[in-house]
């Protein structure tokens, strides 16, 4: 079936050969021999999981549970599940993912191939270091059980390898014991990046959750405008109260985002925020780790043109001083969307050859389209990351320059050996040549 797919970001809508795998025995054969990239459910912002013109393997339909122990908190599932149908089945039985993006709606595929992180990096890692082993079919028939001991470098390139290594078709997955959906969390503000850090460290030893928000528009050499939310499951059985999810109903004809209301936004939200500092609150686990799944399709505000996520990390020494030179630049520029995320990454060394997280402070922005203008803006971005040593998220992305790409993943070379010369993305033809 011929059909058009768009990424998050929204930023083109070409037509894909569409073949759903819903059998996890015949999406072995059915990917034998033939070319073209796994889909998973669309949250990547780029170009990741796009193959324009060609085929596109949907493995959302691989959804399966296949064995559940309750006692180590191990799962096994189809490659297909998302993590929200995940939690909804493990939560109740006192388990959660031991790490988790900023939205449930991706698939535990899409969560391999990415190696995603969440806000306990310190202590979680990234996603690949809870799966125990997966399973990967290459299309040239061959059938890969690989884990953590057990032909580890197929499992080493395959998480975090952008969907290039294989299909995964099912993975075993190790989870984290909770008592309770509940969350104890606490805001508080801060002025600036250094500040921002010393926050973020204090909080590590008490606090297994921390992502602060910040105005984009607001930076002036070290000052910024921010607050830091932390958080910890908390022993606390009670149901969840009802709740009340919305859909942004329609694409208007330009961005919503600008700079009136971005700045009307940023200033209310953090008004309100930096009301409640230093008072600690419960709050149910959605709202506290997916705060925009409340609003399905949000993508859409930014118009027809669609916009970037500019995520990268800065890695020591030089990271407060790089993040608030890039952030001054974004906030001069007048760009940029309400509130960016910063957060610390910790030292952990993740699972896959091209993992994104590095020890450091990672920084992530929506922009909305405006063609040539974002991607100048881009490119002295990329200059301030590449001076510093940092590297951008693939996951996010849709307009690295190669280079960048080359110098930021210097297990590239070793990553080569593991691709499966029938999977190709725009992102690959982009940023490995083919
Ligand atoms: C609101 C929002 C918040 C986010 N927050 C975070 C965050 O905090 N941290 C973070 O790390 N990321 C974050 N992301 C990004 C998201 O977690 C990743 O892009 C994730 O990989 C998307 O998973 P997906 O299932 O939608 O896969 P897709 O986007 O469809 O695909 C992603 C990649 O995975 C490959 N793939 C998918 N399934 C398989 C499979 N079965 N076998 C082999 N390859 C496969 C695809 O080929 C592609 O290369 C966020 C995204 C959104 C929209």
């Amino acid at each position: 079936m011929i059909r058009r797919v768009e990424s998050w970001g929204r930023l083109s809508r070409e037509p894909h050969d569409w073949r759903p795998l819903t059998d996890r025995q015949q999406a072995a054969v059915a990917i034998a021999g033939g070319r073209g990239l796994v889909f998973g459910n669309g949250r990547s912002y780029g170009d990741v999981g796009l193959n324009p013109g060609g085929t596109l393997w949907s493995a959302r339909g691989l959804d399966r549970f296949i064995a559940f122990d309750r006692q180590r908190g191990v799962v096994e599932c189809e490659a297909g599940v998302t993590l929200r149908e995940l939690i909804a089945v493990t939560l109740p039985q006192g388990w959660f993912v031991g790490v988790t993006p900023g939205t449930q709606d991706v698939t535990v595929g899409g969560a391999i191939a990415n190696d995603v992180h969440g806000k306990n990096h310190h202590r979680g890692g990234s996603f690949g270091e809870h799966v125990e082993s997966l399973e990967l079919c290459r299309t040239d028939g061959q059938v890969i059980e690989c884990g953590p001991g057990q032909r580890e470098p197929w499992f080493r390139a395959t998480v975090g390898g952008l969907g290039l290594t294989g299909l995964i078709t099912r993975a075993r997955l190790r989870l984290r014991r909770v008592t309770g959906p509940w969350i104890e969390s606490e805001v508080l503000g801060f002025g600036s990046v250094a500040e921002f850090v010393q926050l973020s460290d204090a909080s590590l030893a008490d606090w297994e959750y921390t992502v602060a928000w910040i105005d984009c528009l607001a930076s002036r050499g070290q000052t910024l405008r921010g607050v830091l939310f932390r958080g910890n499951h908390v022993e606390d059985a009670r149901p969840l109260p009802p709740r009340r999810d919305w859909r942004w109903p329609f694409t208007p004809p330009l961005s919503l985002v600008n700079g009136a209301s971005l700045r009307a936004f940023n200033a209310l939200y953090l008004w309100r925020q930096r009301a409640a500092a230093g008072q600690r609150s419960r709050q149910p686990y959605v709202p506290f780790f997916y705060p925009l799944d409340g609003v399905a399709d949000w993508n859409r505000i930014y118009g027809p043109r669609g916009f970037y996520q500019y995520q990268c990390v800065l890695p020591p020494p030089d990271h407060e001083a790089a993040t608030a030179e890039l952030l001054e630049l974004i906030a001069r520029s007048g760009s940029g969307s309400f509130l960016g995320v910063i957060k610390t990454f910790g030292s952990r060394v993740p699972a896959g050859l091209l993992s994104f997280p590095l020890p450091g402070i990672t920084v992530a922005l929506d922009f909305p389209n405006h063609g040539e203008a974002t991607l100048r803006l881009f490119d002295r971005l990329n200059a301030i990351v590449q001076r510093a040593g940092g590297r951008l998220y693939p996951a996010k992305d849709a307009c690295m320059p190669r280079e960048l790409f080359e110098q930021g993943y210097p297990r590239l070379a070793d990553f080569r050996a593991f691709r499966d010369p029938g999977l190709s993305s725009q992102l690959s033809r982009r940023l490995l040549g083919d």
